[in-house]
């Protein structure tokens, strides 16, 4: 059995306060019809999730998250994405699998996760980790145009947006380049897949689309 999670998620000590009961009017009405469409969509049974936290107890970054990976699952089911809107958790996990490795119902946290990214940027959703937000998508550009990232690529682009191709930082990242290069870490040319047409149909829009 695992025991409970000391404290909030980023840190900060657990008010010893007991909450207000809800009014009628403030009580969570939880939408059943709308976690059946995350799930087709996703691809991931988050209604087998059944609240044992063990996903959040062994997650590496959860010290660093506002809401537990546990929590986030449970606002899906209640058909709560606006709770999710400004929230970190999902820009901040790394997609270790640690997670999922320890549930018992294998409910596949880090598809769950990259699922609701996409799903706020479709909805113009302002990321609180915004530079994470711009290396997601930098990163997926780069493997939707070739099935596989072009390392080079990828830190030249978002260097450019985050201001790490100027100044002082452009000199650093310029050696550290040129390391990598020399470790054969870094190519000059970029590798592609063979299989056009799975990569297409890895990209295209998923079944049951976006909700809104
Ligand atoms: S996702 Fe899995 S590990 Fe996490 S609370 Fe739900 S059932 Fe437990
Ligand atoms: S995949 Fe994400 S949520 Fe799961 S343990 Fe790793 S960092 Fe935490």
């Amino acid at each position: 059995m695992s025991q409970p999670i000391a404290g909030a998620p980023n840190g900060e000590s657990p008010s010893l306060e007991r909450p207000q009961a809800p009014s009628p009017e403030q009580a969570i009405r939880p939408d059943g019809r709308w976690l059946a469409q995350v799930q087709a969509a996703s691809g991931v049974s988050a209604g087998a999730c059944y609240g044992c936290k063990k996903c959040s107890n062994g997650c590496p970054l959860s010290f660093a998250m506002d809401l537990h990976p546990y929590q986030v699952v449970r606002y899906l089911q209640l058909g709560q994405m606006d709770k999710l809107e400004g929230s970190s958790t999902v820009w901040i996990c790394a997609s270790c699998q640690t997670c999922l490795t320890r549930c018992p119902n294998q409910v596949d946290l880090p598809r769950l996760m990259d699922w609701i990214k996409e799903e706020l940027v479709r909805r113009g959703q302002a990321a609180p980790e915004e530079k994470v937000r711009l290396f997601h998508q930098l990163f997926l550009k780069g493997v939707a145009k070739r099935g596989r990232v072009f390392e080079g690529e990828l830190m030249a682009g978002y260097m450019l947006k985050t201001g790490g191709a100027f100044g002082p930082e452009a000199i650093k990242n310029a050696r550290m380049g040129l390391t990598m290069l020399k470790k054969g870490r870094l190519k000059l040319i970029p590798a592609r897949t063979k299989d056009r047409r799975w990569l297409k149909a890895l990209f295209s829009e998923p079944k049951g689309g976006s909700h809104a």
